[in-house]
């Protein structure tokens, strides 16, 4: 007989084998051996073994899934079984070919996460003795709290289960958390010597170089560099997370990711590739991140699995004109071995695991990636880029690990082939802000003040979530307190405030001559600002002596700090660089704006919308703004530079910005109006064509459908130049011409900053539109930008944004006024009962409200309850989607009275909900009683029998309901085939 028929023939023997002692424990056994042996995911675990219900439907859950995945797996299923239970009486004996056995699965996984599920029961084992100390180690290294430590030790858990749980509770904290929890266990194995298991030592003369590697990369990791123009701020004392995400879906990792999840194994999508690529935005702490990585490895405090870690600048290595050797790239860019430079450069080619390189800035390289050089040997000689290109795809040294970082506009698929995974910085937190700020102040009142005055400008709030403007403003604070609420509100102020504070507190120059400050620093402006522009015309961030004496630039226009001093490695000659690569674009914008010496096509050119890939001379358009006999020498070959598109994008950002009517006061004695003028026209005519040629390429929709548009990328930035444009009649204009029913925005990275330039421009939309957010990082203050254009707006798709009651709070406080506005998609947010009695007062009052959708998010029946009171008053509501909450029977009975009478309703979704037989019967009435109802769904819940029961005889009352989804509810086979054939509609 098949395995397979077996466990249908005697799943009643099974049920009671596993079952009857009223203990979870041998199902739960069971689960243990099949999640290590790779037969359940994690997904499938998850939908088993749900606490709270009864141990019979877990158990049969269980059945039914091994019997749906096949024969294997209900071999390996009856081999579990007999390990946990290998006296149960009459199980398993009637098969003849029931010899599936249990491999003992591999101790090295590539994750620890992995090990975690591979090695689970002898790790519950191992842990059920010393849960505490587990705990202990898991709350002093940050990832666990006391509320996380209370959910293990519930007393009703055995001490067994109280395992499981912690290990259940690791996994969704990450690779780090499941890291601690290993170690902790070889720790309590191996009391005597942690790392008794590398027996090696590496030789001696390694050691010694690590040693100088280490000391020399704490020495410069230690200071935040950009503030050297300004003072010293130490890393530990101004270090404030940024938020990582994994750029791919990864169903492994739950929450946040750690420091060291970089370089770790979690979320690897390529195994062959050994690149990680950190992708964010220009100002977003790409290098900074870098920098606690390199300084923690230094100290011994991460990353201590890499014996050597080679930094490099991406900025330095293009001052490197002589060509390479793999090891003098190695040695005289980062530490220069005192001795045995043979062995320890053939110690670094044996022992490419133990090896770390890290690339800041890849984007700022000269030449873009190429894979067109191969280069496999370490001892031959090649330009830089082509070693590092190299390095990159693993021709070279293949096995070690390498960190690279980059905006995400300048690296394409060609690269990405290349990546193990990508890792997304998304800048501070709404809490990492509140952090960054009492941490660059000392004193506490002065923080509290500028927090306060954050709250009061969410514009500028939302702009803070990046890491270089929130250092701005923190700094600035005597400028942000002194100046009248909400005047600072575009990044153009924002840097246009630092501006007028280093003049004015580096400058030892009082000011007697009556100029405004501007006017009084304006011959240091262009100086800086030619040495910027043509910098970024030919991808130079470090300039020397010449450089600075070409552009005219005095040792006082250096004195007043926006140049920071730069040692150039390779020629060890004194170079200097921009605080930020945003500060010497926006000296290049100052330098367009207010420069007798720009070309007319400057801005044409600057504001162009082609692919930078599209063709050589496009790539060529940022030189092409200089005047021919400023141009600078390309770089060697000629090729398109990854940076230009970014750089001339933000530039282009900040030249509308400048032209700004708020700020003409300030050129008025700088640039002849007329001149202004016409640069005004100029940027305005730019926008108006860069949107024109957006919506013309909007398909026209099919019959019958509506007409929707879906951002090409540089549409938000458009947008966002309109609104540091800040004129009301450019954004009128350009919306003037949008026709569409439906504007896609999804994975456009919008954030904050975002939000508050859409709200400003889609505001004007004649029509109102549907705007789809879908997987951006809106989060609330997002949320809160968006409410000036949300009249104009009859629906809002915001699945996936980090969005919490706060923002809805407020979202619909002004929503509920709105007119046009019917639906909202909320599924994948930060919901929980709190919010509930918002949407109840939005659906007692908007009695045109159509759709509602809350799904995945923590509503439980309180909430279901509250919802309850608004959808009894409400006489338009169609579609209602709580799926994936926990309303449970007590809430589906509430959402079944309030809507048993409703004449709208066509779509519910109750799926995944924890709704027993009692929801069942209670919604039974909907189908009974309303008319309008199409679909149920009530799939993935826990209702039995006599729930269906109910379900089937209200459908006979009712022709209009088209389906009621029952799969994955509490049913046998049996049962299962007997409902199918009794009502059609049930879909089982
Ligand atoms: P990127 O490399 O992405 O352009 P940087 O790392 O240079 O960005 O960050 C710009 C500035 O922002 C830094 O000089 C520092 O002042 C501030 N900053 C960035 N990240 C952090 C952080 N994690 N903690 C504290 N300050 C930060």
């Amino acid at each position: 007989m098949f395995v397979q028929e077996l466990v249908l023939r005697q799943r009643t023997e099974i049920l009671n084998a596993l079952c009857s002692s009223g203990s979870a424990e041998h199902l739960e056994q069971v689960l243990d051996i099949l999640l290590s042996q790779g037969e359940l995911t994690w997904e499938d675990y998850q939908n088993i073994q749900v606490s709270g219900r009864a141990l019979h439907c877990n158990a049969r859950k269980l059945l039914d899934l091994v019997y749906i995945k096949g024969e294997d797996t209900c071999g390996l299923f009856f081999a579990a079984f007999k390990r946990v239970l290998p006296d149960a009486k009459g199980v398993g004996t009637l098969s003849s070919g029931c010899s599936s056995t249990l491999e003992e699965k591999e101790e090295h996984q590539s994750t620890c996460t992995e090990t975690l599920l591979t090695q689970r029961p002898s790790l519950v084992e191992k842990l059920r003795g010393c849960i505490d100390g587990a705990l202990e180690d898991l709350v002093t290294s940050g990832h666990f709290t006391s509320a996380d430590c209370c959910e293990v030790q519930l007393p009703i858990h055995t001490p067994c289960q109280q395992a499981r749980r912690l290990l259940d509770h690791v996994r969704s904290k990450g690779e780090s958390a499941a890291k601690v929890v290993l170690q902790f266990i070889q720790h309590k194995q191996e009391p005597v010597s942690p790392l008794s298991h590398e027996k090696w030592t590496p030789p001696k003369e390694v050691l010694k170089y690590q040693k100088k590697l280490s000391s020399s990369i704490s020495a410069q990791s230690c200071f935040l560099s950009t503030y050297g123009g300004t003072s010293h701020m130490s890393l530990d004392d101004i270090y404030t997370d940024g938020q990582l995400e994994l750029a791919h879906n990864c169903v492994d990792v739950n929450g946040p990711l750690g420091l060291e999840d970089i370089v770790g194994a979690v979320g690897t999508v390529n195994k062959e590739a050994d690149t990680v690529l950190v992708s964010g935005e220009a100002g977003g702490g790409k290098s900074t991140l870098l920098q606690r990585l390199h300084l923690l490895w230094a100290r011994g405090a991460a990353l201590q699995d890499f014996l050597l870690l080679f930094p490099f600048s991406c900025r330095r290595l293009n001052s490197e004109q002589r060509e390479l050797s793999l090891r003098e790239l190695l040695f005289q860019h980062c530490c220069w071995p005192d001795r045995q430079q043979e062995e320890i450069f053939q110690f670094i080619l044996d022992h490419p695991h133990l090896i770390l390189f890290t690339f800041d800035g890849l984007d700022e390289l000269k030449q873009s990636f190429s894979d067109e050089h191969r280069l496999c040997c370490p001892t031959q000689r090649a330009p830089v880029h082509i070693l590092l290109f190299n390095l990159i795809q693993g021709s070279l040294m293949k096995g070690v690990r390498k960190v690279v970082t980059s905006r995400p506009e300048a690296v394409g698929p060609l690269f990405k082939k290349h990546l193990c995974k990508e890792v997304l910085l998304k800048g501070f937190s709404p809490s990492g802000i509140d952090c960054f700020v009492r941490k660059h102040h000392s004193d506490a009142h002065v923080a509290a003040k500028v927090l306060e005055s954050l709250r009061t400008n969410t514009a500028l709030l939302g702009l803070c979530h990046s890491p270089v403007l929130c250092w701005i403003v923190s700094q600035c604070h005597k400028e942000l307190l002194g100046c009248g609420e909400g005047s600072l509100t575009t990044i153009t102020d924002v840097y246009l405030m630092i501006l007028q504070h280093f003049f004015q507190h580096q400058s030892s120059q009082k000011n007697t001559t009556g100029l405004c400050w501007l006017q009084q620093h304006l011959q240091t402006v262009l100086h800086l600002g030619k040495l910027a522009f043509d910098g970024i015309g030919a991808t130079c961030y470090i300039f020397s002596g010449t450089d600075l004496e070409t552009c005219g630039v005095t040792e006082k226009d250096i004195c007043m700090g926006f140049l920071m001093r730069s040692k150039d490695i390779s020629t060890h000659a004194e170079g200097y660089e921009f605080l930020h690569l945003t500060m010497q674009c926006f000296f290049a914008a100052l330098y367009i704006v207010l420069s007798d010496n720009t070309d007319r096509s400057t801005i044409p050119k600057l504001f162009e919308t082609q692919k930078m890939k599209e063709a050589g001379q496009s790539s060529r358009c940022f030189i092409a703004c200089l005047p021919s006999t400023d141009q600078p020498q390309r770089p060697s070959g000629g090729g398109t530079t990854a940076a230009e598109m970014p750089n001339r994008q933000i530039t282009a950002t900040f030249v509308s910005g400048l032209l700004s009517q708020r700020h003409r006061n300030l050129w008025l004695h700088c640039c002849p109006s007329a001149v202004m003028e016409k640069r005004v026209r100029q940027v305005v005519k730019c926008l108006s064509k860069g949107m024109q040629k957006h919506f013309k390429s909007i398909p026209q929709p099919v019959e019958g459908e509506k007409k929707s548009m879906h951002a090409m990328p540089g549409f938000v930035w458009l947008i966002k130049c309109i609104y540091e444009l800040q004129e009301d009649r450019v954004a009128i204009d350009a919306m003037s011409k949008l026709e569409v029913d439906h504007l896609k925005l999804t994975y456009c990275n919008i954030g904050p900053v975002e939000c508050t330039a859409l709200a400003y421009v889609l505001q004007h939309l004649r029509n109102p539109v549907g705007l789809q957010l879908d997987n951006n990082s809106v989060g609330d203050v997002g949320v809160e930008q968006l409410l000036p254009c949300m009249h104009i707006c009859n629906s809002l798709y915001l699945r996936n944004n980090n969005i919490t009651d706060e923002g809805i709070r407020k979202l619909l406080a002004k929503t509920i006024q709105c007119e046009n506005f019917k639906k909202i998609a909320l599924f994948n947010n930060n919901l929980t009962d709190a919010c509930t009695q918002h949407f109840s007062r939005l659906l007692k009052i908007k009695q045109n409200f159509v759709s509602l959708r809350l799904g995945n998010n923590n509503l439980t029946e309180k909430g279901a309850q509250q919802l309850a009171e608004g959808l009894k008053c409400n006489h338009s509501l169609q579609y209602l989607g709580l799926w994936g909450n926990k309303i449970g029977d007590a809430g589906a009975e509430a959402l079944a009275t309030a809507l048993e009478n409703s004449k709208t309703l066509v779509w519910l979704s109750l799926v995944d909900n924890g709704v027993g037989s009692a929801g069942a019967c209670a919604l039974s009435n909907i189908i009974k009683n309303c008319t309008s109802l199409e679909e149920l769904w009530l799939t993935e819940n826990h209702i039995t029998r006599s729930g269906v029961e109910s379900l089937i005889q209200a459908m006979q009352h009712n022709t209009h309901v088209k389906s009621v989804w029952l799969r994955n509810n509490d049913l046998s086979l049996e049962e299962v085939e007997e409902m199918k054939q009794r009502e059609s509609r049930l879909i089982l």
